[in-house]
């Protein structure tokens, strides 16, 4: 048997120890790390509510209305006015009946795919779905069919060949977190109907920033009202934190009935919940609408200057861009050395993704400037002609 040391001396010998940087101040465009000012462009912080004045002023007057902490789970005396409020403020927003909280995106893919299914059903996901789709789905003990990426070709076989009697639930990101691709949504949709499937879709990097009016990729794709179970989270583009899902009220009285990971956690405390009703206020604002152009406008100038450049943007089709290096040694050293001329990228290697296709995993926000944006592709190409990228 390895001990822990042996076993994190394995991991850094194959450069796959991890460790954490520190952040000084707030989430912004540009921050200070490790003591020198770099442009952030590894934030999930997609509309830059995180520090948005409406968000902490709503924060603050929770607090001092409601106190610090909820005191309990939803099911005992955790469920404030505050949590009802949002969820009706969820529920609105994505045009369903009902929605409930979780603690964050982790804790709702969990609780929601081990309450829906059990032993005897079978789960359908694209491989390149979050790990927390993946854990979930473990603890569920139903089958795990997992179908190659977006292939709904493979989907429509597997789906023929299993016993219609099971429950069967299809689950996807809507946009990809490590490529930045989108889910097709609307074949999705319609072999979910053709087989009598359960379509569940993960929209941590959607919501808030795609369709028209923020709703995500179900808005983008003109499928609103056909997903049964959209998830979604409040700590990227929200700008806060925790998780939603939003369904039917049979859904979801199921779900605050056997989702473990809602009954037996305390439940969010009221500065998350009053910051979450704000970021929804601004979402759904002229500022909202403004605040997304910005920041397709900054994804499109981002990805067309790397392509041009030489770089593949692996499909990248949102303000997830990820820029493909390949081996791991060399897309950490790329990370390090980008840091050293003042952008903040981190390097994407196995187990997050295949060995092999490492990437540098750049997200944009609203609030880059053209100058970031300009400043980081020069520096991204001066690195990436060191090291023979492009
Ligand atoms: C970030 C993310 C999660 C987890 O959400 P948290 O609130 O950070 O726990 C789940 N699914 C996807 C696709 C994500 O990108």
């Amino acid at each position: 048997m390895m001990t822990f040391g042996e076993e994190l001396e394995s991991l850094r010998k194959q450069g796959l120890f991890r460790n954490m940087r520190l952040l000084r101040g707030e989430q912004a465009s540009r921050v200070v790390l490790d003591g020198r000012e770099s442009i952030l462009l590894c934030s999930n912080n997609y509309l830059g509510l995180a520090s948005h004045p409406l968000l902490k002023e709503a924060s603050i007057r929770a607090v001092e209305s409601y106190g610090a902490g909820s005191g309990a789970a939803r099911l005992v005396s955790g469920n404030m006015e505050l949590h009802e409020a949002l969820e009706a403020r969820i529920a609105a927003f994505k045009g369903t009946e009902a929605a409930l909280l979780f603690n964050s995106g982790y804790a709702a893919n969990t609780g929601i795919i081990q309450a829906l299914v059990g032993r005897g059903d079978v789960i359908f996901s694209d491989r390149l779905n979050h790990a927390s789709i993946v854990d979930g789905s473990l603890l569920s003990r139903a089958k795990l069919l997992r179908y190659p990426h977006n292939d709904m070709q493979t989907l429509r076989r597997l789906l023929a060949e299993t016993d219609v009697n099971a429950r069967r639930l299809i689950v996807t990101d809507g946009v990809f977190s490590m490529d930045g691709d989108l889910a097709h949504l609307r074949e999705l949709v319609a072999l979910k109907k053709e087989h009598g499937a359960c379509l569940m879709v993960d929209d941590a990097h959607g919501t808030g920033v795609l369709g028209d009016t923020g709703r995500g990729s179900a808005e983008l794709c003109g499928v609103m009202a056909d997903i049964d179970i959209q998830m979604g989270t409040l700590g990227k583009a929200l700008g806060g934190f925790g998780a939603y899902v939003a369904a039917s009220r049979e859904i979801v009285d199921y779900l605050v009935n056997r989702a473990r990971s809602f009954i037996f956690s305390t439940s969010l405390p009221p500065a998350t919940l009053a910051a979450a009703i704000a970021a929804f206020d601004v979402v759904d604002s002229q500022e909202g609408a403004i605040l997304r152009q910005q920041l397709e406008l900054n994804s499109t100038r981002f990805r067309n200057g790397l392509t041009e450049a030489g770089f593949n943007t692996m499909g990248s089709m949102t303000q997830i861009v990820p820029i493909l290096v390949g081996g791991t040694e060399e897309t950490m050293d790329f990370s390090r050395q980008l840091l050293n001329s003042g952008v903040f990228v981190q390097g994407i290697r196995p187990p997050t993704v295949p060995a092999g296709s490492c990437r540098l995993r750049c997200t944009l926000m609203a609030t880059h400037t053209r100058e970031d944006i300009e400043e980081a592709i020069a520096s991204i190409s001066t690195v990436g002609k060191k090291f023979g990228v492009i």
